[in-house]
């Protein structure tokens, strides 16, 4: 159900588009799906859902939209990647397909199915203190982990063992796991925070 609140889209070109848009309408957002540059520009912030990051890079360079999307992020348009969606937003990406690119604008490394096929799908509980309690119930899917942290960069999250599976710089933000599964609304809420403070 789109609200009257801010006018905000979820990237879909591949992913699981629907469940960000049903988190996003139930905090009251107007959400919409984006496919073409006209509906890009008629946005005051965006969500990059995961699915498949090497598929959201060809069609979003298919559909014209690489280009938009990499203005408007260095516009400071709020922008929230979740699994494939930090990828996009990566300004490297490790372990690629050949010839992937990323949109950018998060000063960091990500390495894509970092887990490996053993432990390709997991969930686990995350102490998030930005968050406040309780800790976040992140649900894994053949995730990314973010390697390295730039110095614009900042953790948000982190594994008992380290590893980095949450970022933000300024209006960006990303997860390598899926709140949008879990009925975990505190990230969407940050983003729409963002998305309010700038218009
Ligand atoms: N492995 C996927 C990729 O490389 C990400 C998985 C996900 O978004 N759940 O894009």
């Amino acid at each position: 159900m789109a609200g009257s609140g801010p006018r905000v889209g979820v990237l879909a070109l591949q992913g699981d588009v629907r469940e960000h848009l049903a988190v996003l309408g139930s905090l009251g957002a107007d959400a919409r799906a984006i496919r073409r540059p006209a509906e890009l520009a008629e946005v005051d912030g965006l969500v990059i859902p995961g699915g498949e990051s090497s598929v959201i890079d060809k069609l979003s360079r298919l559909f014209g939209m690489a280009e938009p999307l990499r203005e408007r992020i260095a516009e400071g348009m709020p922008v929230y990647g979740t699994c494939a969606g930090l990828i996009m937003l990566a300004d490297a990406v490790v372990d690629g397909i050949a010839g992937q690119q990323s949109l950018g604008g998060l000063d960091v490394v990500v390495r894509r199915n970092a887990f490996g096929n053993q432990n390709d799908s997991f969930e686990t509980d995350i102490a998030i203190p930005e968050l406040g309690e309780p800790s976040v119930h992140a649900v894994f899917i053949r995730a990314p982990v973010v390697e390295s942290v730039g110095e614009r960069a900042t953790v948000l999250a982190a594994l008992d063992d380290g590893r980095i599976v949450a970022v933000e710089q300024g209006n960006l933000m990303g997860t390598s796991f899926h709140p949008e599964v879990t009925g975990e609304h505190r990230f969407h809420e940050r983003f729409l925070d963002r998305v309010r403070a700038r218009r």
